[in-house]
């Protein structure tokens, strides 16, 4: 094992600054335009050279673990290798330089890659009608349930109820209780939606069914069309999350299996960066007869002219500011313009060979469950690992030793010590023979030595939860706490 992390002494950039910010570090040439009232004298930020400021962000990066420095199995997550091209573009004066509120005759550059990139996701999604606004996925769930409501509002209908299989995404559950539906959980059968119990399970009452095809655990529903059936019989609609996308670009798509509405995780799909709750986009499509739904403004192309489309009485209004998170949309529309058609397919199919070849090469090691072939992530339980008082957490914490970040790791929750990997298709063979091996070498290791790790890393092990629970965002908000604990002390 060769892998060592790096690190540093940093402290905190405002620690490192002996110099306060003045007024005359402050550029004040935009004075002229703005009243007084209005202006700041100066800003509250460390006056800091480019140079310093540079050393501490890579002496950071260095202390961490990102898909630029290796493998990230993050199963679900889809952290692929993102294109440098993609970042490039979006640093353009053209992207980054152009305001929302700008007259739509003086962007149209903007509104033609949006309106095309609408029309990209509608082909790949197998749908009539696309958003760009949710900021994230699970935006776009909550967007696409309030799309749901709507819809039966308008038939003059009240349905209460929204159900989701036991496998699915904390989202799916959290977005349909946000907009004021009762959550029914479906228990699978052998991995998958046991139709019978759907069939029993759907009512009148039933506003719609979120399903993930293939499902969390990468097994692809086929009776996924009779699902559809049944819940179009009884009135309600399909909603398709498509964190899963990756894994059937080109093959079929959730239009064709009869979904009605869809969302687009373009930060895992189409390779924009994600992770740590930085801006990512979940654009929502949908099926002809929800179209007059969709937020507004939707984008309009008529005569050569882009240009924005309020006049939609029957639409349920914004769901965010202005266009949504514009950078990441070009980012996602650059991987497409790249890839092309054929691309895309290609994408999907090595996201599939790939998990299927670390799945044979590491079934043997863990327990599988469920004996089908899978789609572009896998999940194993780590049960035989348990005799020997190791537990899944133990495992995934030693894998950071080796210089790979760790699988997704007690999801989904109906598989035992469940370890949900997903290679993605970026990684070469060697790469993943390199994981594989030190998989197999890790499990042959001292129990100790895993229920100590990580050993390699610039931090050790973390308490999970105080992140979460002690939140602190900011500079401002560590003074002010400390403050508080030495005031109380
Ligand atoms: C990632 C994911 C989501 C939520 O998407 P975000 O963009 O993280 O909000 C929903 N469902 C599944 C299956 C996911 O993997």
């Amino acid at each position: 094992m060769r892998y060592h992390q790096a690190v540093h002494d940093v402290s905190m950039l405002f620690e490192d600054c002996d110099k306060p910010p003045t007024e005359d570090s402050f550029d004040n040439t935009v004075g002229g335009r703005l009243p007084d009232t209005v202006l700041r004298k100066a800003l509250d930020l460390p006056d800091l050279q480019e140079r310093d400021v540079v050393k501490h962000f890579i002496n950071l990066s260095q202390m961490n673990f990102g898909v630029d420095n290796g493998l990230y199995p993050l199963g679900s997550c889809t952290m692929k290798y993102n294109p440098k091209i993609c970042d490039e573009i979006a640093s353009w004066s053209s992207v980054g330089d152009i305001h929302p509120l700008q007259d739509p005759s003086t962007i149209q550059g903007a509104l033609r890659l949006m309106y095309e990139l609408e029309g990209f996701l509608c082909e790949i999604g197998g749908v009539d009608a696309v958003t760009l606004q949710p900021a994230a996925g699970a935006h776009g769930e909550f967007t696409g349930i309030h799309l749901v409501k709507a819809y039966h509002d308008s038939k003059g209908e009240k349905r209460r109820e929204v159900i989701v299989p036991d496998t699915a995404h904390g989202t799916n559950p959290a977005s349909a209780a946000m907009v004021g539906y009762d959550v029914l959980e479906l228990p699978s059968k052998d991995g998958c939606v046991d139709v019978e119990a759907l069939r029993s399970a759907v009512s009148k009452d039933t506003a719609a069914f979120m399903l993930t095809n293939p499902n969390t655990l990468g097994i692809f529903e086929k009776d996924v069309k009779e699902i559809a059936g049944v819940l179009h019989d009884a009135g309600a609609l399909l909603y398709y999350d498509g964190a899963n996308l990756n894994a059937i670009m080109g093959k079929t798509s959730p239009g064709k299996m009869d979904f009605d509405i869809v969302h687009f995780n373009l930060h895992k799909t189409f390779a924009t960066p994600h992770g740590g709750g930085g801006p990512g986009a979940g654009p929502v499509g949908v099926k002809k007869k929800l179209e007059e739904l969709l937020p507004v403004p939707r984008i309009a192309f008529k005569d050569g002219i882009y240009s924005l489309d309020y006049d939609r009485p029957k639409s349920i209004g914004k769901v965010r500011a202005f266009f949504g998170n514009y950078a990441v949309l070009v980012r996602a529309y650059v991987y497409i313009r790249m890839q092309g058609g054929k691309g895309l397919v290609s994408v999907s199919e090595n996201a599939v060979l790939n998990s299927n070849y670390v799945k044979e090469r590491l079934k043997e090691d863990f327990e599988l469950p469920f004996q089908d072939l899978r789609k572009h992530e896998f999940v194993l339980s780590g049960r035989p690992l348990k005799a020997k008082g190791v537990r899944t957490l133990d495992f995934a914490k030693r894998l950071l030793d080796y210089g790979f970040h760790a699988p997704t790791i007690y999801f989904p929750l109906i598989v035992d010590e469940a370890i949900m990997i997903e290679p993605t298709e970026t990684e070469s063979k060697v790469t993943l023979d390199a994981f594989v091996d030190a998989c197999k070498a890790i499990i042959k290791e001292d129990p100790a030595i895993l229920k100590t790790a990580p050993h390699n890393t610039a931090r050790k092990r973390l308490d999970e939860a105080k992140a979460a629970r002690d939140m602190i965002f900011s500079w401002r908000e560590y003074e002010k706490k400390l403050g508080q604990r030495s005031n109380s002390a």
